[in-house]
Parts: C-alpha cells; sequence; structure tokens
C-alpha cells in the first residue's frame, strides 16, 4: 500500500485541462478533411481506392462522406491535384447526419443545441454502452475516457451497467444481425425521455461491413439517433468534445 500510494505521489495529478486548454494530439492525428481546388474527376483515383466509398463528385469537386470515412489516408497521396488533407480538427460529432458531409465550403462540422436535452441532462447523464458488432477498438477507446487523463466522471457523465438506469445508449459497431434483438430489448428496456448515440463509423453507416448481409448498416436503419461521433475509432477528445457539445457545455 505505502509504495501504491508512494507511485501517487510521484506521478502527481494527469488529468488534462480540456476543454479550458486545447488537446495536443499526434501529429499523426486525422480529422476534419479539408477539401480544395476543383476537380473534373477524370482520374477518380480517390473513389476507386476508397475502401468505404466515402468520397463522390460534387459539382466541380469531391465530398467525403465522415459517416463512412475510416481516415486510412489512402486518397491523399493519389490526388495529383493535392485537394484532400486532413486537418487536425478533431471536433467532428454532430446531431445530424447530413452535416458530416465535407465539401469544398465546409471546413467544420455543424452543431446546432437541442434546448430540451441540455434542461434535462447537461448536468448529469448516464449511458449504457451497447457493442453492437465491431472490432473493439471503438469501445476501447470509450474506455479511455474513464481515465484519469480524461476522467469523464467530472462532467457529470458516466456509464452504467443497466439501461434501467440510462439516459441514454451509446452504440458501437455496425449491428450485426446477432445483435440487433439485444439492442433493440436495450433500447426497450430505457426509461424515457432517452437518447441514442452512433460512435464509430461502424455504428454510423456500417463502415467496412457495409457490404455484407450480416449486418444493419449502422444505428440508423433501427433507431432515432441523436448524435454521431465519426472515427474509426473516433478519438477519446473526439467522443469527449462530442458528448460536451451535445450537452451544451463546451
Ligand atoms: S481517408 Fe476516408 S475518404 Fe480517404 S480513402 Fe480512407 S476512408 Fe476513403
Ligand atoms: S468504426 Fe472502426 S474501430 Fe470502430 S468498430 Fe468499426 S472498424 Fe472497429
Amino acid at each position: 500500500m505505502f509504495f501504491v500510494l508512494l507511485e501517487r505521489l510521484r506521478q502527481g495529478y494527469n488529468t488534462s485541462k480540456y476543454p479550458k486548454i486545447e488537446p495536443i494530439l499526434s501529429p499523426r492525428f486525422s480529422g476534419v478533411p479539408k477539401i480544395t481546388g476543383s476537380c473534373d474527376l477524370t482520374c477518380k483515383a480517390c473513389i476507386d481506392v476508397c475502401p468505404t466509398e466515402a468520397i463522390a463528385k460534387k459539382e466541380q469537386s469531391i465530398a467525403i462522406d465522415l459517416g463512412k470515412c475510416i481516415f486510412c489516408d489512402q486518397c491523399v497521396p493519389l490526388c495529383t491535384h493535392n485537394n484532400i488533407q486532413f486537418t487536425h480538427e478533431y471536433r467532428l460529432a454532430s446531431h445530424q447526419r447530413s452535416t458530416l458531409l465535407v465539401t469544398k465550403e465546409v471546413e467544420k462540422i455543424g452543431f446546432q443545441l437541442n434546448q430540451q436535452i441540455q434542461k434535462l441532462f447537461k448536468r448529469s447523464l448516464q449511458l449504457r454502452l451497447v457493442s453492437a458488432g465491431g472490432c473493439n477498438a471503438c469501445e476501447a477507446d470509450l474506455n479511455v475516457l474513464g481515465t484519469p487523463v480524461y476522467d469523464l466522471n467530472r462532467f457529470g457523465i458516466s456509464f452504467t451497467a443497466s439501461p434501467r438506469h440510462a439516459d441514454g445508449i451509446i452504440i458501437t459497431g455496425p449491428v450485426t444481425l446477432n445483435m440487433k434483438q439485444a439492442l433493440m430489448d436495450t433500447y426497450d428496456a430505457l426509461p424515457s425521455p432517452k437518447i441514442v448515440i452512433a460512435s464509430g463509423t461502424c455504428a454510423i453507416s456500417g463502415g467496412l461491413f457495409q457490404k455484407s448481409d450480416e449486418v444493419c448498416n449502422g444505428v440508423d436503419s433501427l433507431l432515432p439517433v441523436d448524435l454521431y461521433i465519426p472515427g474509426c475509432p473516433p478519438h477519446p477528445y473526439t467522443a469527449l468534445n462530442g458528448l460536451l457539445q451535445f450537452l451544451g457545455r463546451v
């Protein structure tokens, strides 16, 4: 015990100062893409290489759907016009699926506050996590929010074991057919009003599994989603920022 206390003293206070101070992210982190210049799409190299069909032609340029993008960066070096760059902007979450479409004009993901959600959950939000068939990386990065660095509990947000005690569910994975009934049962067990959060590309659109007959291609096809958190997996700061924006705390 003595050595445990000694080690804690040596480590000191590790909780990040976010949201008062902006986080420092790894230089390898890919956030909101920036699309520059025009393109007549005669080469289509970016569209062909994209594993999740996240890129499409939009007017005289391209658009990237962050609900489908897995941030693999494969499209970046293939563009001979250097039209695609991924910035370090980690604020990717949105309340509306359509705002996840990034075009030449979009530099920031839009977010509209919901007064009723703020009124009900601003000070306290209990979430039940449902892992609906993903690779487990999304769950791992949500678990990271409970560590001393992020300390999710200081914002009054925590994960609860029972859906009966939850205000909402946060879902990861593409919703496999095997998990569909369990997800619906969990949703039904939640008292109203309840919120639904889709975390990760799989939960938003099916991601890499979207063409499989064994998945429901995300939560949207089954439940009304209140918050989308893109990423594969979403960075813990992306998830934390999304939750805080949702509650009107940042
Ligand atoms: S970074 Fe996104 S848009 Fe580009 S190839 Fe990968 S999945 Fe597709
Ligand atoms: S979004 Fe990516 S990290 Fe999350 S479950 Fe799907 S494949 Fe895994």
